[in-house]
């Protein structure tokens, strides 16, 4: 099997699990304690989410605080209803995490088109009264990169906060230095599921969504698991170490795809994106079918989300492409693990496939 799907998670690093293991251990160790219990195991595991917490720390800007939740899609939550907004902006390429949390606060909701290279245009004006503006750093469909600091610029300008869904960025590229709030997720960089976090600048109030005992300063309440912290904490300070290397290799098999898919036109910006996507079409494929001809490649047809209810992908939609290109399109996704060979065998069996359908 060769797993191509890296935008829809990636594989655990050992050396997360590594870090993982102490906190999962039996009555022995005493690793399964409560890190919010005022005894010695207890303190011990509420040392190991604060270590946690610094490694997610040194990958985001130096003035803020990190609150843990259940993963980007929480992260998201807080941050959009948190503020009870009265005027919402995001682009029409955002996560339906955005695009629901920004509904379900009944907010008049402006909606920013991406051009044909599912770049949005800075200079275009926000809606008078806008509180919030909400915009991803790197697609996960399509890569592409949004200008972040110049739209979390002119937000400050006109009296808004910048939110910033940087899921598929951070461990990967510079974290967006000029956000007031940061959603990132454990499973998208080497570390494990269900655990993500909402960077927060100093001096931005929110109001909490989840209500109990108090946990994360007030803001988000309930037990904090130190296996998972401490995963998602190694798997930062990995990426602090490797984030260069990273994109060089990602660069490198991102070139290596397009030159052995000469038949496939790119989907998005060629230069303004993160290098361990590849999203291509090829006029006429009927990708339903070559996914079940490509069984041994876990691929995806569009956003493992939309795919999965086989709607068809609102990103590629607002870059313009029209409704048959739609279902021509596959999203390749490799990283760190991803191998030269797992690439051409992967595009060789493709080309194949696709060439058998006779387009
Ligand atoms: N935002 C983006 C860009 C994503 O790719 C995802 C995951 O699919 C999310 C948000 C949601 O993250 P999580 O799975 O941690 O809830």
């Amino acid at each position: 099997m060769i797993y191509l799907d890296y935008q829809a998670t990636t594989p655990l690093a050992p050396e997360a699990r590594e870090a993982m293991l102490p906190w999962l251990a039996g009555p022995e160790g005493m690793g399964f304690a409560n890190p919010h219990s005022p005894h010695k195991p207890g303190r011990a595991a509420a040392a190991a989410v604060e270590v946690a917490r610094e490694q997610l720390a040194a990958l985001l800007p130096p003035d803020g605080r990190v609150v843990f939740t259940s993963g980007a899609t929480e992260a998201l939550n807080l941050a959009i209803l948190g503020r009870k907004p009265k005027q919402i902006v995001v682009s029409n390429i955002e996560h339906s995490a955005v695009i629901n949390a920004a509904r379900a606060t009944g907010a008049p909701i402006q909606v920013l088109e991406v051009g044909a290279d599912g770049l949005l245009d800075p200079d275009t004006a926000f809606a008078p009264g806008s509180d919030i503006v909400c915009v991803m750093q790197a697609n996960n469909e399509i890569g592409v990169i949004q200008p972040t600091e110049e739209l979390a610029r002119k937000a400050h300008a006109k009296g808004a906060l910048f939110v910033c869904d940087a899921v598929q960025g951070y461990g990967k590229i510079a974290a967006p230095a000029e956000a007031d709030m940061i959603a990132i997720t454990g499973h998208k960089m080497y570390g494990p599921k269900g655990i993500g976090a909402l960077w927060l600048r100093d001096g931005v109030h929110l109001d909490p969504i989840v209500f109990g005992g108090g946990q994360e300063g007030g803001l988000r309440s309930g037990t904090l698991s130190p296996a998972l912290c401490a995963g998602f904490g190694a798997a930062a300070a990995l990426a602090k170490d490797s984030m260069e290397e990273d994109a060089a290799h990602c660069a490198a098999l991102f070139s290596l795809v397009l030159s052995l898919m000469p038949h496939w036109q790119l989907n998005g910006s060629a230069d303004h994106r993160w290098k361990g996507n590849v999203n291509l079409r090829r006029d006429g494929l009927d990708v339903g079918r070559l996914m079940s001809e490509c069984r041994d490649i876990a691929f995806s047809a569009g956003s493992a989300c939309a795919s999965g209810k086989g709607e068809p992908s609102r990103v590629l939609s607002a870059i313009g492409l029209p409704p048959e290109a739609l279902k021509s399109s596959i999203r390749l996704g490799f990283g760190r693990y991803t191998t030269r060979r797992e690439i051409e065998d992967a595009c060789a069996i493709l080309n194949a496939a696709a060439a058998a359908q006779g387009v």
